[in-house]
């Protein structure tokens, strides 16, 4: 067990990790058992490197019930990179692709469309300043779109989706960076699905993508396509086409068999719950701290709210930090706090939370 001092760690990400999983990691870390190398050593062709990257494959294809015409990648670059593979991979030319603009990551992830083909924004919130999703019947999606293209939750504004976007028959690309596998998920709703891990299911530098074969054939013949950004290069390698981020994928291993042996998807829903719904109802509870995201849209994952002044926001930063409440200063564009609570971040530490909310606004109320 670790004795060392942790800080309850609220940062956007990377972020929290299981103990436990840290544990392993360093239990294992100068040599694999039955290995006697460390993970950061053994080649990525051998078969000890192989097991490891299957198991984590098979795991995740267990725990979000992965059908079997989906291909699950393991690549790097960040979501970032994704906001062009995805374009590059699956925007023909003379087509059109919808993006949802419900979030400052989708407003990048537009920009970096625009540069490779012809995008529709179908629905925008940007003028208010994201703190809500588009609604169904604002959507303006284009009959035949190569794709409609959202974000299932926003990190910096902390909204996110509680059902998915109705697009017909167009495949859905979802950047679900921020609350992949918080939840039950239905993975055949979608056609494309990409995260990068360092924010739900592991560390930076691996990032993960999970895309159905019909999608994978629009570029895996195209020969003008950089190798290392063709969907059909990583599944025709499974992921080996170059060395892969073999500390991130053990790493994210062990975090997908924490959740299975946690019961699951539906068992770490439960929790997110638990966890996001005593956070707003301290949040709701006098009307001195105040959510600005819209309530039928608040997130699990990122719980955003103001005080009633700067000067306030301030002293909460300043206080809450020397108390030990690590990263709750909120994104510049948003203001005041955002506390990010994934899958790892403990329940103990959102009840310390709110103790100290209910402190502090006791003493400046
Ligand atoms: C953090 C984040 C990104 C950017 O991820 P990188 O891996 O740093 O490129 C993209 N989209 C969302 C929703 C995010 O939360």
């Amino acid at each position: 067990m670790t004795t060392v001092h942790r800080v309850l760690n609220f940062s956007a990400g990377p972020a929290v990790l299981p103990v436990s999983v840290l544990e392993q990691i360093q239990a294992d870390l100068v040599a694999l058992p039955g290995v006697g190398m460390s993970i950061l050593e053994v080649s990525h062709r051998s078969k000890a490197f192989e097991a490891i990257l299957a198991k984590a494959e098979a795991d995740i294809r267990a725990l979000a019930n992965i059908p079997s015409n989906y291909k699950v990648l393991f690549l790097q670059g960040g979501a970032s990179l994704q906001f062009s593979m995805v374009p590059m991979n699956l925007l023909g030319a003379g087509q059109t692709a919808d993006y949802i603009d419900c979030g400052s990551w989708a407003d990048k992830a537009v920009k970096e469309a625009k540069k490779l083909g012809t995008v529709n924004v179908a629905a925008s919130t940007k003028g208010e300043n994201y703190s809500r999703l588009p609604l169904q019947s604002e959507l303006t999606l284009t009959p035949g779109a190569s794709y409609v293209h959202m974000t299932s939750n926003n990190t910096i504004e902390g909204t996110e989706y509680s059902t998915l976007p109705d697009v017909g028959d167009v495949p859905l690309v979802s950047d679900n960076s921020s609350d992949i596998f918080s939840g039950p998920i239905d993975v055949a709703k979608h056609g494309l699905i990409y995260a990068g891990a360092q924010k739900n299911i592991g560390p930076a530098g691996v990032t993960l993508v999970i895309i159905r074969e019909d999608l994978v054939a629009r570029s895996a013949g195209n020969k003008a396509l950089p190798t290392m950004l063709n969907y059909g290069v990583h599944v025709e390698n499974s992921s080996l086409y170059n060395t892969p981020p073999a500390f991130g994928i053990y790493a994210v291993g062990l975090v997908i068999k924490w959740l299975l042996d946690l019961g699951g998807l539906p068992a770490i829903a439960a929790i997110n719950q638990r966890k996001a719904g005593k956070l707003y109802a301290e949040i709701d509870r006098t009307g001195y701290y105040r959510g600005t995201a819209k309530k039928e849209d608040r997130s699990l994952m990122n719980v955003t709210f103001r005080l009633p002044s700067e000067a306030l926001e301030n002293t909460f930063v300043k206080e809450s930090t020397a108390a030990g409440f690590d990263g709750l200063k909120g994104h510049r564009s948003v203001g005041g706090m955002r506390a990010s609570i994934y899958n790892a971040f403990p329940e103990a530490g959102i009840d310390a939370l709110v103790s100290f909310m209910q402190e502090f606004e006791k003493k400046n109320g």
